[in-house]
């Protein structure tokens, strides 16, 4: 599966190491123009090339892309979703680490389900998003002050946020490292990041590279699942961690959480997984290992400037 890999010009996103080795050639398994590539020197993977900002803007416009039955809990009909949930735990986490409730700022808030949360609990909210519709849906809805574009976009001031939230965000981005660092400058001191981003070191993951390798690469369809383009970096608490570190965070929380399986696979998805018959009950099956076991797919990381 792993071959070694020159590529001229291209560094680490996180250590600027200039070593990779080949994980999967995307263009045999799904006639996709890229490779995941993994750095030789802190194991992060990445898909190469990066996609442009453009394709990237042409996927996030798609008037198809936030009606998809993925988001259909992240409405004004959230009460009681898994999702809610998943948030109410992110807000009691942070007001754990941050109990001054101040201004939060959620970068890719989507419909605004979370910002509304946050702001029915007294903090005062800003979103942002590269979706046109979810903005449109968060104002029209939730009366939220969401605007349109990527944060570097708004160059917003040094030090003027208390909570900078990146829910399935940063495994998004074309630059993490520089992401992260717009991140820390906005923050003010002793502020908080708020990351859940999918784990290379889950089970999934590891059974999906498996089944690759002892299949000799006839089993194509586990990574066309999990390796989805639209994630352009895969990290691993460590290597997260490491990024955090280097940046100037400390690392105040790591824990464990696995996608809603339902938004892929319940009854109401789309998602054309949920034919293969054999695939979802594999998939069910390794994600209640994984919570027995607490390899979970995300991971859910709070770190303070
Ligand atoms: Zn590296």
């Amino acid at each position: 599966m792993t071959s070694k890999l020159k590529i001229d010009n291209y560094r680490c996103i996180i250590c600027d190491g200039n070593r990779f080795k080949e994980f999967f050639n995307l263009e045999k398994i799904s006639k996709k123009p890229y490779r995941v590539i993994k750095c030789s020197n802190c194991n992060m993977i990445s898909i190469y090339p990066i996609p442009s900002k453009n394709f990237i803007q042409r996927h996030y416009n798609n008037p198809l892309y936030p009606k998809s039955a993925y988001f259909r809990n992240m409405t004004i009909n959230f009460k009681g979703s898994p999702e809610a949930k998943l948030f109410l735990k992110g807000l009691n986490l942070i007001e754990k680490f941050y109990p001054n409730k101040g201004k939060i700022l959620d970068v890719g808030c989507s419909s605004g389900v979370f910002l509304n949360m946050a702001k029915d609990r007294g903090w005062e909210t800003l979103g942002i998003d590269v979706s046109k519709d979810f903005v449109n849906y968060a104002k029209k809805n939730f009366k939220l002050d969401v605007r349109y574009g990527f944060l570097k976009d708004f160059s917003f001031k040094e030090n003027s946020f208390d909570v900078v939230t990146l829910w399935d965000l940063i495994e998004h981005t074309r630059e993490p490292k520089e992401l992260l660092k717009e991140v820390c400058r906005i923050l003010k001191p002793e502020g908080i990041v708020l990351i859940l981003t999918p784990d290379q070191n889950s089970l999934i993951k590891k059974t999906t590279n498996l089944s690759y390798k002892l299949s000799f690469g006839r089993w194509k369809t586990p990574v066309n699942v999990v390796y989805d383009i639209h994630h352009l970096c895969y990290f691993s608490k460590k290597n997260l961690t490491m990024l955090l570190n280097k940046i100037g965070f400390k690392t105040v929380y790591v824990g464990k959480e696995e996608t809603i399986l339902d938004r892929i696979v319940g009854e109401e998805s789309d998602h054309w997984i949920k034919k293969k018959k054999f695939v979802v009950f594999a998939l069910r099956l390794i994600f209640f290992i994984a919570k027995l076991t607490g390899k979970q797919n995300k991971l859910l990381i709070l770190s303070r400037k």
